[in-house]
């Protein structure tokens, strides 16, 4: 049985150095990027395979592993056959920092090791292209490696997994050792609350949904996050996310925790605190030019992250906000990459049910199994709706009309035509 799973653009990710910089990976282009990948495909031709799952199995440190993910493209037939990955970006790719780069080549080589391995292929060629999606320009760099030379490089990379994994592993038998001996934190259940933990408690372990109703005052917190931390051990779930749509339900489910905490359990929490919110420097672009927390960020946090990691385990907002300002880092990153190491994550419905936003590091390619615990869950139907909703904002197409009859004035007599005529079919008004 595989203990442990990563996808290949997680691994690529132990390669990360130098600084935060949004400006080549901001999530606005996330269709844009997908719309660009699909035209390189296009044009690859037949013999290219788009979108190439790939995966391995392995021993390692005495760790069972998987590893998969899906490469761009595959060209089974080029001498020699040809792995590509395809990243699209906003600037100039001789502007691409050389940090970001290593990272996608990093990704790129793992691939390629994979596959060398699988159809036995001894000898590879490795392209990095590069889409620039306002000037639809291409390029790239190309590289050839046997399959020796990808071997070395997968093992590096792998040793950097298992050492964390090996620290996760020593910390998670300190965790279960905790949960076995402890009991509930409250001595005595209020009326009800027993039936609510038990029944949260065999839905968990069954990997069954449930929805609980129960009046205020009974505990509700306490009777989910009890059996859920209980549940780790022998379950499959690695994680449990506490949902709130509210602070207030954030700042109860944190109690709850420290509670637990005081009963002698072991646990590492992380709140979530949204961007906006927790950003040191509101207002300007996450880089290195604009922001100093954003400057050599990934060069700091190993070493922040094992300190924190020694000496903390309940990562409110304040105490990551501290320790952020302490190591100069982005305090929502630094939030993000501590949570890979937290047993329990409260934050709002976005980070799992957001298309937009939600935490790919967790829940893209299916590859980890979560606990979640919503709160309040009739809230989630209306955010659900804003979530999967478009937006038509009548002020975008006023400012749009205004600088387009300014720019082109030949435009306003059929203008005029359109919003008469459009007006007399639909009887509403017009948009002046
Ligand atoms: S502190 Fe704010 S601006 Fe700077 S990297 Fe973080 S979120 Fe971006």
């Amino acid at each position: 049985m595989t203990d442990y799973k990563i996808s290949v653009g997680e691994l690529a990710q132990f390669w990360r150095r130098g600084d935060i910089n949004f400006r080549f990976t901001g999530r606005s282009t996330a269709i844009e990027g997908i719309r660009g990948h699909q035209a390189i495909q296009r044009k690859r031709g037949d013999e290219y395979v788009s979108e190439k799952p790939v995966s391995i199995d392995l021993l390692r440190g005495g760790f069972s592993i998987r590893i998969q993910g899906r490469v761009d493209g595959f060209i089974p037939v080029s001498t020699p056959p040809l792995v590509e990955e395809i990243k699209t970006l906003r600037i100039d790719v001789s502007d691409l920092p050389s940090a970001i780069r290593e990272t996608h080549l990093a990704q790129l080589k793992i691939y390629a090791h994979i596959i060398s391995v699988n159809e036995k292929i001894p000898f590879l060629g490795v392209r990095l292209c590069y889409l620039n999606l306002d000037d639809e320009r291409e390029s790239w760099v190309e590289e050839q490696y046997s399959q020796g030379a990808l071997a070395s490089f997968f093992e590096v990379t792998l040793a950097r997994y298992t050492d964390w994994l090996t620290s996760e592993k020593a910390w998670r038998a300190v965790r279960d050792e905790s949960i076995s001996k402890s009991a509930f934190p409250h001595g005595e259940y209020r009326s009800g609350q027993r039936d609510m933990a038990v029944a949260a408690y065999r839905s968990l372990a069954q990997g069954q949904q449930i929805v609980m109703q129960a009046p205020t005052g009974i505990g509700k917190t306490m009777a989910t996050v009890f059996p859920a931390v209980k549940v780790l051990p022998e379950s499959a779930f690695s994680k449990v996310f506490y949902l709130s749509a509210k602070t207030s339900g954030k700042s109860v489910a944190e109690k709850t925790i420290y509670e637990l905490d005081r009963a002698g359990f072991r646990l590492r929490s992380v709140t979530l605190t949204a961007k906006e919110k927790i950003c040191f420097s509101p207002g300007v672009p996450c880089d290195p030019e604009h922001c100093n927390y954003a400057r050599g960020y990934f060069d700091r946090l190993g070493d922040c992250m094992k300190d924190a990691l020694d000496g903390h385990s309940l990562f409110t907002r304040e105490l990551v906000e501290q320790i952020a300002r302490e190591n100069v880092l982005c305090p929502f990153e630094l939030s993000l990459d501590l949570s890979r190491s937290a047993d329990l994550i409260v934050c709002d419905y976005n980070y799992v049910f957001d298309p937009a936003v939600y935490l790919r590091r967790f829940f893209e390619d299916s590859i980890g199994k979560y606990a979640l615990l919503v709160d309040e869950a009739h809230n989630l139907v209306d955010r659900g709706r804003d979530m999967f909703s478009a937006e038509l904002m009548k002020s975008s197409f006023l400012k749009l009309r205004r600088t387009m009859l300014k720019k082109f004035r030949w435009l306003q007599h059929d203008w005029r035509r359109l919003t008469e005529r459009s007006s007399l079919c639909a009887g509403s008004p017009r948009m002046n």
